[in-house]
């Protein structure tokens, strides 16, 4: 495909995510969702679709949901009811899931996307409560597939965006903001790789200035955003490409071949009406009251975008660090608690940004099990602060620290016998050594190459092994070759 077709047509995307929500649970039976249980574990008769079993709703789910609604500036439906979407498939023993179909409980919000270049609004169409069908598991036997009913009526959230992206990159950046939004309320653990984050998306293409959307299609089977980014390019240039040669797009539901990196046709797409939704009869609709709104309101944590703001407004942070830092929730609540202890963002910003991360990387551990405690942190920023360990110091505790995390930062520092020494009689004799060694640099510095005394402390420094005080050396080497 060339570029000439780029600038003749655009993409027109809207995604529909399904989260998985950590309530213990599931959504309408008393029955435990963990995941990774042994399979067929966690099922109860209601799971099983036995007659005679009623469903009763889980609170968390609504709780969990509103809070996603507030968070994304969604109206939130006083009263909202349940339907049953009717289709056949072996793991869905009820052969219907429970969903919402007229009146989702939130509907008309939005979320702030941001790019390199430019920030845009997405509209959210709704976001609503169903349940999670069984997995059929077809790659342990060689005859049969086998069913796991374990997921069968977990609660699961879907987040339906109006079709207000333009492309893959967007997706991209609207699908991580979903996600680090859930996870900062603590809803679903955001997880695309397994399953606990999915996404479907719907593309089409229009000539660029026209207003009229074009057919979509509907793409699945994406398990990681990066697939999901080259999924949707893989779709616009199949459809500009057959559009160009005279073709038109079927609507059609297409799967993604991750491994060769094509989409293929699974189904003509369904029809709302193929499912026969009608309301279910076995739950009361969902009321939500005004003191519930307000109460889950004064709940909801302070999300990402005003956080960054405040890092960046109130902490002096630069933005690429504030933002860094609010990724992860965790991440800016542990900054926040350094900073409790030694108030200096810029210092522990500093700190946290490289060691702290090269660290999490290199273990690929998650910063809630980061051993260094952030009071430690915090007087390891102080020591440096105070002049009392120099820079490479810093660095060489901190990696003790890692190793010994219950070790007092100045305990280690003296074990390491890296404390700076400010004592006079410790520094003399080494810089006396240095200038005698260095007779040439010497006397060139006082002809006038003041320049050299960088030269003069760095040599200091190497023989103090570290330990003397930088401030202290220039003060010291400048009086004795100045006098
Ligand atoms: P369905 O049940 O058919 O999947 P939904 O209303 O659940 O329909 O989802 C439709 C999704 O498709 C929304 O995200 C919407 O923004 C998107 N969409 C609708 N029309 C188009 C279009 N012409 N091109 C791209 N996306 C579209
Ligand atoms: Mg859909």
């Amino acid at each position: 495909m060339t570029t000439i077709q780029h600038k003749k047509y655009e993409a027109v995307i809207g995604l529909e995510v399904h989260a998985q929500l950590l309530t213990r649970t599931k959504a309408f039976t008393p029955v435990s969702s963990e995941y990774g249980a042994l399979p067929n574990r966690n099922i109860s008769p209601l799971c099983l679709g036995h007659p005679g079993t009623l469903p009763v709703l889980n609170e968390k789910l609504v709780e969990y949901i509103i809070k996603l609604g507030l968070a994304t500036g969604c109206s939130v439906a006083e009263k909202s009811i349940f339907a049953r979407k009717n289709y056949f498939y072996p793991d869905l023993p009820k052969g219907y899931q429970i969903s919402q179909y007229e009146t989702p409980i939130c509907f008309e919000g939005e979320l702030r996307i941001d790019l390199d270049q430019y920030s845009k609004t997405i509209g959210i169409t709704r976001i609503h409560m169903e349940e999670d069908a069984g997995k059929s598991i077809h790659d342990q036997d060689p005859y049969h597939t086998l069913i796991d009913l374990n997921r069968a009526g977990t609660p699961l959230i879907e987040i339906v965006s109006e079709p207000d992206l333009r492309t893959p990159q967007e997706a991209y950046a609207y699908l991580t903001k979903i996600r680090q939004i859930v996870r900062y309320l603590e809803i679903c653990d955001g997880n695309m790789e397994e399953g606990s984050l999915r996404c479907d998306a719907n593309v089409s293409i229009r000539p660029r200035g026209q207003k009229e959307f074009g057919t979509r299609t509907e793409l699945k089977n994406m398990n990681s955003f990066r697939n999901v980014e080259k999924a949707i390019t893989f779709e616009i240039e199949r459809q500009i490409d057959l559009v160009e040669s005279g073709g038109t797009v079927v609507q059609q539901t297409l799967l993604w071949d991750p491994v060769k990196l094509v989409t293929r046709n699974m189904r003509s797409k369904e029809e709302a009406h193929d499912y026969r939704y009608f309301p279910e009869p076995d739950l009361p609709p969902v009321i939500v009251t005004q003191q519930m709104l307000d109460e889950l309101r004064a709940e909801l944590p302070e999300l990402p975008t005003v956080r960054q703001q405040r890092f960046q407004d109130q902490m002096g942070l630069p933005e690429e660090a504030a933002q860094t830092i609010t990724e992860n929730r965790y991440l800016a609540d542990y900054f926040e608690e350094i900073c409790s202890y030694h108030n200096d963002p810029k210092a522990v910003s500093n700190l946290l940004l490289t060691e702290v991360l090269r660290v999490l990387n290199e273990k690929k551990t998650d910063i809630r099990d980061f051993p260094i405690s952030a009071e430690s942190l915090a007087s390891l920023t102080a020591m440096k602060a105070e002049d009392k360990i120099s820079s490479s110091a810093m660095q060489q505790i901190f990696n003790a620290l890692i190793e010994e995390p219950d070790q007092p930062p100045l305990e280690m520092a003296k074990k390491l016998n890296l404390l700076q020494v400010s004592d006079q009689s410790f520094l003399e004799p080494i810089i006396r050594e240095v200038l005698l060694a260095n007779p040439d640099e010497v006397q060139r510095y006082k002809e006038g190459k003041k320049a050299l005394i960088g030269f003069f402390i760095g040599e200091v420094m190497k023989r103090s092994r570290g330990k003397a005080n930088p401030k202290q050396v220039k003060e010291t080497i400048t009086k004795e070759l100045e006098s």
